[in-house]
């Protein structure tokens, strides 16, 4: 994170946030970016359609993606370096001035001698706590990356909440903690927070899933950012929102808005039809939710708005 360098190529290792992150970082500075990933699918967690939309902004940065590779080693030439990877069978040495592992980071406890303390560790290093994040050692506690739960700055400190809730008494712990909002930033950011659809129909949701084009969002064309995608998931008994994926300018913001929604148990209708300043990304909400019908054959309904809207042209 501190090189002062900028490499005329940069092959990253990694298809997690941190890759995809500098991915982009380097590629709008300017460098030839290649990213590079064990897994055959590119995103293979998220629904399919986001997944492309992401695949596809990435491709018109010209940020190279290989999936499936299998890493064979790396050897420094000095001023390059050659990474020998088996890529559909064939045998490729890609030659780059830098390569970025992002391969992931385990808990950060060598250092802490927790054995010296009787203090248990998982395979990974992390600490094993239970739910008020207490370890073996009863007087011990594990707060944020070392405890092996999520790794964002924003569950260390929820984690915090945890240990004043111990002290005071007050009851909240980590079977309490609701669905946290995450985002990437790439560009433009993808922001996600509970369920995607594939996860609901995993769970036996019957669901309702809505999208939107990033482009038929006004702000959007103001800050001449039209790229992207904006889905949601309802829960087609209660109207309740299940999840959100938003792939567009100022995910980041709108993403809270949501988790709140969830949190409140709102339905999709409340959210639709709130009154939001203009023009604001969060306006999106507006038409996400003004869902039309479309019956499908299985119990899923599916409401895609994409089809229904005057054209970019128009707006
Ligand atoms: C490139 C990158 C980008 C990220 N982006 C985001 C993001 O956008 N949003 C987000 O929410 N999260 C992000 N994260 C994750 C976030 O930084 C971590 O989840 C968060 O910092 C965890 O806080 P922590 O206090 O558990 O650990 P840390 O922030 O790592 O703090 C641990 C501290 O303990 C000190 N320490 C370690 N060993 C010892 C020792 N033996 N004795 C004394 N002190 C010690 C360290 O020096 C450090 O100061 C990112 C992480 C990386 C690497």
């Amino acid at each position: 994170m501190n090189s002062p360098i900028l490499p005329k190529h940069l092959l990253i290792i990694g298809g997690g946030f941190i890759a995809l992150e500098f991915a982009v970082i380097y590629a709008n500075f300017g460098s030839k970016v290649t990213l590079l990933q064990r897994k055959e699918t590119f995103l293979e967690k998220e629904d399919k359609d986001i997944a492309e939309s992401i695949y596809e902004s990435f491709q018109q940065k010209g940020i190279e993606i290989l999936c499936g590779v299998e890493f064979v080693e790396i050897e420094d030439k000095g001023d390059i370096s050659i990474l020998s990877i088996k890529h559909n069978r064939q045998s490729l040495r890609l030659e780059a001035d830098a390569i970025l592992s992002a391969t992931g980071r385990d808990p950060n406890t060598q250092s802490l001698c927790c054995d010296k303390a009787g203090v248990e560790l998982d395979i990974r290093g992390a600490v094993i706590v239970n739910d008020k994040l207490q370890s073996n050692v009863s007087h011990i506690y594990a707060l944020g990356d070392v405890n092996g739960g999520a790794q964002f700055t924003y569950v260390l400190l929820d984690d915090y909440r945890i240990i004043v809730s111990n002290m005071c008494n007050t009851g909240y712990n980590r079977t309490k903690r609701k669905a946290f909002p995450s985002s990437v930033f790439i560009d433009p950011p993808f922001s996600k927070v509970g369920l995607s659809e594939k996860e609901a129909i995993k769970v036996g949701y019957e669901i309702k899933v809505v999208r939107l084009p990033a482009a038929m969002i006004p702000k959007a064309i103001v800050l001449k950012k039209p790229q992207g995608l904006l889905k949601a998931i309802i829960n087609a008994k209660t109207n309740e929102i299940l999840g959100a994926m938003l792939f567009c300018e100022e995910s980041y913001e709108m993403i809270n808005l949501i988790k709140l929604a969830i949190d409140l148990k709102l339905s999709y209708e409340m959210v639709k039809n709130q009154i939001y300043a203009h023009p604001t990304m969060s306006e999106a909400f507006n038409d996400l939710f003004n869902v039309r019908e479309v019956k499908m054959a299985s119990s899923i309904q599916v409401f895609d708005i994409a089809s229904i809207y005057i054209s970019l042209d128009n707006i």
